[in-house]
C-alpha cells in the first residue's frame, strides 16, 4: 500500500498526519518525526521492496534469503562479517531517493518506523 510514502510531506498535511499517529505510529516513531522536522531533517521511508538487511554494506551483493534469527550478516562473496542491524543502518544511511532531498534525510524502512509503535 504504502510505497516511497514522504512522511515529511505527510505530516505537514494535518488530516493525514493525524491518521498516521492515531493509526500507525505509537510514541517513540511520533518523537522521531517530532524531532527530525524540528533539526530539518526530512524523514523518509524506504521502498518496502528496498532490502536493507539483505544488501552487504561491503560489496553490495544481496542475498536472496536472510532468516531473522540470523544476527550476523555474514557475506558469501566478499567475506564481510558485521553485525546485522548495523550492516542495515549503514545501507539506510546511504539510501538516495529517485528525487533528491534539499535537506539532510533520515531514511527508514517502513518495517523500522512501524516496529517503534
Ligand atoms: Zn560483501
Amino acid at each position: 500500500m504504502i510505497e516511497d510514502l514522504y512522511v515529511a510531506g505527510m505530516v505537514r498535511n494535518r488530516h493525514l498526519a493525524r491518521s498516521i499517529s492515531d493509526a500507525a505510529m505509537g510514541e517513540l516513531s511520533r518523537q522521531i518525526l517530532y524531532k527530525a522536522k524540528w533539526h530539518g531533517v526530512e524523514v523518509r521511508v524506504t521502498n518496502r521492496f528496498f532490502p536493507s538487511s539483505k544488501t552487504c554494506s561491503g560489496c553490495g551483493d544481496v542475498k536472496t534469503d536472510l532468516d531473522l534469527s540470523t544476527r550476523t550478516y555474514s557475506c558469501g562473496t566478499c567475506g564481510l562479517a558485521i553485525d546485522r542491524d548495523l550492516n542495515a543502518a549503514i545501507n539506510l544511511a546511504r539510501w538516495r531517493p529517485k528525487e533528491p532531498s534539499a535537506v539532510p534525510l533520515l531514511a527508514l524502512t517502513r518495517a523500522a518506523l512501524l516496529s517503534t509503535a
